[in-house]
């Protein structure tokens, strides 16, 4: 049995503080709920999957019935020699899950604590930090697919891994409802703290042996040192991709902006942080009533209490525009807009 709200207010379940409302919201707690969406009259509404709120900016009412995944459960699918298969329900809070695996010595999510969250979300984005994305210890992906009801299952290949990126986000927008996902994870892991300040963090923390919950605190504490916290100040991480562009494009750009901060991407690609390139148009720190551009992260837009949706998106848009006027680089937006 589905119990559905009308009308209820999304502020609760956004991490930018939007004001929105949706016309109908059902929390869902088990998997066998899914198969009963289509007898309700709201299923013709569409749905609107809802996770932890943290990669949306909300910019209308949202029409369609969101479902909101609180589906729970951890648990152990297979255990071998070197490595573990756990699985880990969509609705699982993802900072909760990698502290559970930290805590149990497997290694592999480490390098993606304190990403805010849910588990359901994180194939959909691919999320990544520090060095890690979720496509290298992702083994498998169980969704609901509401156009055939019923379960299916993605291999890691299935799920075309980009940066930032999946056929979630693509081909497969808004068909399905991943209920949980299958993790391979290493009982004999090997840390990677070549990424960023990890290393000087360590150095800082006075760690002498290197273990996965070293490296999980040295980027608990380094996001926390960096990263405006949702509860005070709203906000939806990256508000940008970073771009990736052409080995022609970089020499050309490189010979204007010296110093310009890049990252091989593979061969004769150049990632570019796009924080730079905000800030070298003037924008970090930007404040308009109630939004702006983080002071300290450029890449971060913010809501100060209050703001507009759609103002936030118009501020976007003109990052997007004098960001390719001065250097021909079309900033892609990483945040999910609802309304356009
Ligand atoms: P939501 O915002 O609820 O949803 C995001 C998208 O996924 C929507 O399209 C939604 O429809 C879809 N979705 C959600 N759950 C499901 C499901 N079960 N099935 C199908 N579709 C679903 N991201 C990074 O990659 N790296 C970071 O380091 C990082 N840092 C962040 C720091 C801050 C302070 C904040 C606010 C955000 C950060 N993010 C980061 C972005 C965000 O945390 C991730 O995108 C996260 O995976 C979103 O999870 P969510 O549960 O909040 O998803
Ligand atoms: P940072 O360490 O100051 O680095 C700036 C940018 O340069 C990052 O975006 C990162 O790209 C890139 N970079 C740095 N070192 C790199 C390396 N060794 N190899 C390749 N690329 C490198 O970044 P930050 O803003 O403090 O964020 C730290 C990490 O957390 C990053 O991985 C970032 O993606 C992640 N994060 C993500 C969000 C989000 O909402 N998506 C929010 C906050 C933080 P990548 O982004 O590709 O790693």
């Amino acid at each position: 049995m589905i119990t559905i709200e009308k009308n209820i207010a999304l502020l609760p379940y956004n991490t930018f503080g939007m004001a929105q409302k949706a016309s109908a919201f059902s929390a869902i707690s088990q998997e066998e709920d899914l198969a009963e969406l289509n007898d309700y009259p709201e299923y013709k509404q569409g749905i609107l999957v809802w996770g932890g709120g943290s990669n949306f900016l909300l910019t209308a009412d949202v029409k369609e019935w969101v479902i909101y995944n609180n589906i729970k459960g951890i648990r152990v699918i297979r255990d071998d020699t070197d490595d573990i298969l756990i699985e880990a329900a969509a609705g699982e809070i993802w900072h909760d899950f990698v502290r559970y695996t930290v805590q149990a010595g497997f290694g592999g999510l480490e390098n993606l604590s304190l990403i805010p969250g849910k588990v359901g979300a994180s194939p959909v984005q691919n999320i990544g930090a520090y060095g890690a994305e979720v496509k290298d210890t992702l083994y498998s992906v169980k969704a609901w697919d509401l156009q055939e009801n019923r379960f299916h299952t993605f291999s890691n290949a299935d799920c075309q891994f980009g940066y930032r990126d999946s056929i979630f986000k693509n081909q497969y927008k808004g068909r399905f409802i991943i209920t949980s996902v299958i993790f391979k994870l290493s009982k004999k892991p090997v840390v990677n703290i070549e990424y960023g300040g990890i290393r000087k963090e360590l150095e800082g923390m006075g760690i002498e042996e290197l273990s996965i919950k070293a490296v999980s605190d040295a980027v608990i504490q380094i996001r926390r040192s960096k990263l405006p916290d949702p509860a005070v100040v709203g906000n939806a991480g990256s508000f940008f991709k970073n771009p990736v562009i052409s080995e022609d494009q970089f020499h050309q750009l490189k010979s204007h902006f010296s110093d310009m901060p890049f990252y091989e991407a593979g061969i004769g690609q150049y990632k570019i942080p796009a924080a730079w390139l905000i800030e070298q148009c003037g924008w970090k720190g930007y404040r308009d009533g109630q939004i702006g551009v983080h002071p300290r992260q450029a890449l971060v837009l913010v809501n100060y209490g209050g703001g507009n949706g759609r103002k936030i998106y118009e501020l976007s848009q003109k990052i997007i525009t004098s960001v390719n006027e001065k250097f021909g680089i079309l900033l892609e937006r990483e945040v999910q807009v609802y309304g356009g």
